[in-house]
């Protein structure tokens, strides 16, 4: 290993990689020949696994029960469970440093700690028909009504939102003539009266998680559901994004290291013309790019983690969180193509990870800010900063 771990991050590693190939990767043809649905108590147990390895507390302050590692093992852990297709790491709910600084002490208890706990789970609702990557563009409205905001709007792609008991939400707050045009954040239970599911699509993966559409028709919820300040919602939300940034880019070396493992196997078992594929120099050329491109990619995200373990400038970990999302998911979307390509009509076939990885990586170049959205923030950091400052001498 070319980057320095202590021996506790190598661990944290080893019994995320045992989880992912024992655990999970068993039970990606099951997943994936059942609309993504593993059998329930099957799914239980992984939740359960998930909850006695500490995955879901990773993030949280010891004071809460958290386990607050470097934000390196965090990516170390997930970047393992990135080997897995079908989404099927995502037994569990994690929660993040940023909700224990955001909530108050009640919504702590009420909210984020049961999350922890594996007893709530969550989905974030930030996406309208007409504000996707210009989420300052929203228009789902929280109106002020005495101790309560009544809450109306469309939302889309409302990820977990299937297996989830309540909604981040983020609104626009009309209180009258102050806070309005303030973005606000919101718990919402889900069985909130005045939530409709308009539609539940299907989409290139088989994931049991879905992604519907919902209206707001006048959802009646409580101030004390306000997390933080009315005009705090767009920096929560940043934080959010950051956090699933850093892990998207940690999945999709996972997913390319595994991709590569199995293209290494099946090129030099594969006899064409009497030779092993992997004697075919232009079969290396894809397995030599897609290792190259692996270091870069896994080199920038562990980097961009340190950057936050050191306390350096949030905004530059933002910069750099933005590269290793950009540069680790099109890496990744380059490999799985390769992959496949190796494979030959194999690779096409459902049954094989290739396969599926090729379909489920696509997404990570479009959610939580597509890759045209990081190149406008690492453009913009670059041009305010200049070469040095963003990545020194
Ligand atoms: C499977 C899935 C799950 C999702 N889960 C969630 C979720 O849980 N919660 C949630 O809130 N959202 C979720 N999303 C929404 C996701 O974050 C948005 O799809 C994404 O931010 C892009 O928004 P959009 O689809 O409206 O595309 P648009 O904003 O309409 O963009 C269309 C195209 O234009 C490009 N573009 C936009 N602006 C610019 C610009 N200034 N310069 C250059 N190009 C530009 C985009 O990069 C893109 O290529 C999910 C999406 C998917 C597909």
């Amino acid at each position: 290993m070319a980057y320095p771990l202590t021996e506790a991050a190598k661990e944290w590693q080893h019994q995320a990689r045992l989880f992912t190939d024992q655990e999970l990767i068993p039970y990606e043809e099951t997943a994936e020949f059942n609309n993504g649905e593993l059998p329930p108590e099957v799914y239980e147990r992984h939740k359960q696994q998930a909850l006695a390895l500490g995955f879901t507390r990773m993030d949280a302050p010891l004071d809460q029960g958290g386990l607050a590692l470097p934000l390196l093992t965090q990516v170390l852990v997930w970047e393992q469970l990135g080997r897995v297709t079908n989404a099927l790491c995502w037994c569990m709910s994690e929660v993040h440093q940023w909700m224990f600084e955001a909530c108050n002490a009640d919504q702590v208890e009420r909210y984020i700690l049961p999350m922890m706990h594996g007893m709530r789970r969550e989905c974030y609702a930030i996406t309208e028909a007409e504000a996707g990557s210009d989420n300052t563009a929203i228009r789902t409205t929280a109106g002020r009504v005495g101790d309560d905001y009544l809450i109306s709007g469309e939302k889309w792609f409302v990820t977990s939102a299937n297996k989830a008991d309540f909604i981040f939400l983020q609104a626009v707050v009309d209180e009258g003539d102050v806070n309005n045009d303030q973005h606000a954040l919101f718990f919402i239970d889900m069985g909130s009266e005045g939530i409709e599911i308009l539609d539940n699509p299907l989409f290139g993966h088989a994931y049991s998680s879905h992604h519907p559409t919902y209206r707001f028709n006048n959802v009646r919820v409580p101030v004390i559901n306000r997390i933080g300040a009315a005009g705090a919602g767009m920096d929560y939300t940043r934080s959010w994004f950051r956090r699933e940034r850093f892990m998207i880019a940690a999945r999709c070396c996972g997913a390319a290291a595994r991709l590569l493992d199995m293209a290494l196997d099946f090129a030099k078992q594969r006899v064409v013309s009497g030779h092993p594929i992997s004697e075919y120099q232009m079969i290396q050329a894809m397995l030599a790019d897609s290792i190259t491109e692996l270091w870069a990619a896994r080199l920038m995200t562990y980097e961009a983690a340190a950057m936050q373990d050191r306390g350096e400038d949030l905004s530059l970990i933002h910069t750099h969180c933005s590269m290793a999302k950009l540069y680790a998911s099109e890496m990744a979307n380059r490999v799985a193509d390769r992959v496949v390509q190796i494979f030959g009509g194999r690779g096409y076939m459902r049954s094989n990870a290739a396969q599926r990885f090729y379909r489920e990586l696509r997404v990570d170049r479009i959610w939580e800010g597509t890759s045209e959205i990081q190149r406008i923030i690492i453009a913009r950091s670059l041009l305010k900063r200049g070469v040095e400052k963003v990545i020194g001498k």
